[in-house]
């Protein structure tokens, strides 16, 4: 019995171990997958939100290998210290640069659409418009007369 959850207990820890491993695969390669995109997007748009989340990429890389390159329980008291400060450091890059990349990536997107549509909307909206001659009614310019007093509108230059 006791030997059975010694077994189960490996076993669970096998399966850790494996999750661990492969945590360090999929974080790397998903780095990887994102560096082959942002790289030659930045070469091509200049856009510094894809350096940004490429800085981010190569930080997470580095600090996920040293993770897992590094045994922690072979370090001296002070050495775990220094290490695990330095993989702090190096995840709250990783995050910053991340948070960074994407905020910016927004603002572009944004700042990109909102032209397009203030194109459609700007000549709809700055509408000059023209004074009655006769009353002083302030007219709209597609308005040809005076909806008040009917005079027709008179063509001075606008001021
Ligand atoms: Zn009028």
């Amino acid at each position: 019995m006791a030997q059975l959850s010694t077994l189960g207990h490996l076993r669970f820890m096998a399966w850790l171990d494996f999750l661990y491993n492969l945590s360090l695969l999929i974080t790397v390669g998903a780095d990887i997958l994102v560096l082959c995109y942002v790289v030659p997007a930045f070469r091509r748009s200049k856009n510094r939100a894809f350096l940004f989340i490429a800085i981010a990429c190569v930080v997470g890389i580095i600090d996920t290998i040293c993770d897992h390159a590094v045994d922690a329980r072979s370090l001296s008291e002070s050495g775990y210290i220094v290490f695990r400060t330095f993989l702090r450091c190096g995840y709250f890059t990783d995050i910053t640069f991340w948070a960074l990349g994407i905020v910016s990536l927004t603002r572009t997107v944004l700042a990109g659409s909102q032209p397009t549509k203030s194109d459609d909307e700007v000549p709809k909206v700055v509408v000059s418009h023209w004074k009655c001659s006769k009353c002083g009614e302030e007219l709209e310019s597609q308005f040809t007369s005076c909806w008040k007093c009917r005079t027709p509108k008179q063509n001075e230059p606008v001021a």
